[in-house]
């Protein structure tokens, strides 16, 4: 095109293009569902904007909010246009030619082409393009499917313009002077590869769009045709189809035809005078006959009922999981571990539906302490507004995906308005409440879990197999989390250090929780006994346990970093104090001869302590919590444990 601008792709970008392009990945139907999604998206922008400005929409049938499909067959095209908000040239560019993602740190872009790389390599291996849209680069995918691609582009701050590749390192981009106006949104032409014109059958694609749009809030139409029923005057000089079809074949083939069909004239024509009659019969009233005629419609596909405005008694399992893959844009076979749909009422109402992913992203904890993002999508009144809304759920629980709908915020305020609302401190409180809940009851319901008195009574049930060991599955991914929260989030420790696992001293390498650590206290023990350390193999030598041990008594083994912080902030539960091992203060029960031991070796205790005066020493006792070994160092009350030490140590390094 003489008016075109070219372009490079960026590296990332020119490289992912090069695997899908030779890819051999057999579901190729998937750039369809990341079309759908895009235009979705960008419906979502244009209603958004359209709340404070409602001139954006445009009149007409640019204000209709939807997406449209079209197959050429004779050009083997598909095409699929929205009235989004569309591209300006400098988006077209931006984001048709790199994966820059808007508005984040330089930390999280490293991050961000850290896990990116390490995902377009394993794509590369293992051929499976089907996370594709989780990465932001679901649009290349067209390229399973077609070898040129066109997307006809207009912005309400810009001209129409045409991006065009050939997928071979370089895009071109053109002020548009072929296609008709769009007035305003995107149109992405697919010229179709030989071996994809399947996609040009309108059956497929009913299919295909119903597989993948099902819950996508906007109207989907495919130009299809249709048979319809036409009533054509006769005329009786014609002849009739048959007689058509007939003379036709007679005419290329066999002339014996001819012969019958002559005939078969002769014998049905009516003599003059009956004709007569007839036309007398109903002279104003031509005479017609039915033919079937093809015309095109545009035919809707998708019912546009969201999941959460249903009510949960009529929404089956395999719904609520078709629902989480499309919103997490992860479509393996695996289930949620868990969800919950509800409507919260009074004062501030809302709908939502949260799920525990079957498992946590690779980068879930790398990019916990820079970036704030939620993984819930904020509507107000079914107008999506946001998914990266961190004020509705704290930064422990990002883990959830999911959706709040909400009828008490207003419609017509900027974002920034809306993140101050005081509306959301109220959601925020009940979502968390929700979320603890249900995973509470992921535990409650795992047959493992329960104490051995009541699991009779929940292995005679139906699905107990199904839910066993899915606590265990669960606090393996997002374990950490739960530690986080409780260090994070003061008013709901409790409830949050009811959801703890660890193993102990006595679990026989299974996890337990501290309800379970309680019921099994021996009487007279006040504390709550636990030690921390690198690993259970070096705590289980640790001589801080011998005399524990050797007297019964059961301690936590606390052997990931974060359970320093954690158990700084963790002082009580259930109204029993936490006592470390290793520190000062340890009471393992009163022992008549303390007395007099203490007595016995008070001039050691002091040599020793003048000895050691120069060596960061606190205080030199006799006590008992030693069996075997003679002597232990011990950490002073408020001071780190020789873990933390440990710790702080690899930190700053
Ligand atoms: P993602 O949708 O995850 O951002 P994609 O590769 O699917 O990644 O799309 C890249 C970007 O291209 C989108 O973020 C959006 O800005 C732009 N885009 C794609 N399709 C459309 C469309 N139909 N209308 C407007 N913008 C679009
Ligand atoms: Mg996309």
């Amino acid at each position: 095109r003489a008016n075109a601008e070219k372009f490079e792709f960026q590296a990332e970008v020119s490289r992912l293009m090069d695997i899908i392009i030779n890819s051999l990945y057999s579901n190729k139907d998937i750039f369809l569902r990341e079309l759908i999604s895009n235009a979705s998206d960008a419906l979502d922008k244009i209603r958004f904007l359209a709340l404070t400005d409602k001139e954006v929409l445009g009149e007409g049938d640019d204000a209709k909010l939807e997406i449209q499909i079209k197959l050429d067959k004779e050009n083997k095209i598909l095409s699929i246009r929205d009235r989004g908000i569309g591209m300006t040239k400098e988006d077209l560019v931006k984001n048709l030619g790199t994966i820059a993602k808007s508005g984040t740190s330089a930390i999280a872009i490293t991050n961000y082409l850290i896990i990116y790389t390490a995902f377009v390599e394993k794509m590369q291996t293992s051929g499976d393009l089907n996370l594709i849209g989780q990465f932001g680069v679901g649009f290349y995918s067209v390229y399973l499917v077609a070898d040129y691609v066109e997307v006809i582009s207009k912005h309400n701050d810009d001209k129409q313009y045409v991006w065009e590749s050939k997928a071979d390192g370089a895009f071109a981009i053109s002020e548009d002077q072929w296609n008709e106006p769009l007035g305003r949104g995107t149109e992405i032409r697919l010229h179709l590869r030989d071996e994809a014109q399947e996609y040009l059958d309108e059956y497929k694609l009913k299919e295909l769009v119903k597989k993948y749009s099902e819950f996508i809030n906007f109207p989907i139409h495919l130009w299809a045709s249709k048979e319809v029923d036409e009533e054509v005057p006769v005329d009786e000089d014609e002849p009739s189809e048959d007689e058509e079809f007939i003379v036709h074949m007679n005419s290329i083939s066999c002339s014996s035809l001819t012969i019958k069909y002559t005939l078969m004239r002769t014998a049905e024509s009516k003599s003059p005078e009956e004709e007569d009659e007839e036309d007398s019969e109903d002279d104003k009233k031509a005479k017609t006959k039915t033919v079937k005629k093809t015309t095109y419609e545009w035919e809707l596909l998708n019912d546009v009922k969201a999941v959460w405005l249903r009510n949960p008694k009529e929404v089956t399992d395999e719904e609520y999981t078709k629902f989480y893959h499309s919103l997490a844009k992860d479509f393996g076979d695996e289930k949620p571990m868990s969800w919950s749909h509800f409507n919260a009422e009074g004062d501030v109402e809302f709908k939502a539906v949260l799920y525990v992913p079957p498992k946590a992203p690779q980068d879930l904890y790398e990019s916990y302490y820079n970036s704030n993002k939620s993984n819930l999508k904020l509507y107000v009144r079914r107008v999506f507004i946001s998914d990266e809304f961190d004020e509705l759920l704290p930064k422990y629980l990002s883990f959830l995906k999911g959706i709040v709908d909400s009828d008490t915020l207003p419609l017509n305020v900027s974002r920034e308005m809306l993140q101050q609302h005081s509306s959301l401190k109220t959601i925020k409180k009940k979502l968390i409440r929700k979320a603890l809940d249900m995973i509470r009851k992921l535990a409650e319901e795992d047959p493992d879990e329960s104490n051995d008195k009541d699991k009779k009574d929940i292995e005679e049930s139906s699905d107990s197999n199904e839910k066993k060991g899915q606590y265990a599955k669960f606090w393996n991914e997002f374990g950490k989390s739960i530690k986080l929260g409780i260090i994070e989030d003061a008013t709901n420790r409790n409830r949050l250090a009811k959801l703890l696992r660890f193993e102990t001293s006595k679990s026989d390498g299974k996890l337990t929780s501290l309800d379970q650590y309680i019921s099994r206290m021996k009487s007279g023990q006040k504390d709550i006994f636990y030690i921390t350390g690198s690993s259970k193999e070096q705590l289980e030598k640790s001589p801080f346990l011998e005399r524990l041990t050797k007297k019964n008594f059961e301690v936590i083994f606390f052997t990931d970093p974060v359970d320093e912080y954690l158990m700084q902030y963790l002082m009580d539960y259930e109204d029993r104090k936490f006592q470390n091992v290793s520190k000062e203060g340890l009471k393992i029960g009163k022992d008549s001869k303390d007395k007099e031991l203490k007595e016995s070796f008070k001039d050691l205790t002091k040599w020793w302590k003048g000895t050691l005066a120069g060596e960061n020493i606190d205080d030199v006792k006799i006590s008992n919590r030693l069996a075997d070994s003679p002597c232990v160092v011990v950490t002073s009350k408020y001071g780190w444990s020789a873990n933390m030490e440990r710790i702080m140590q690899s930190q700053t390094l």
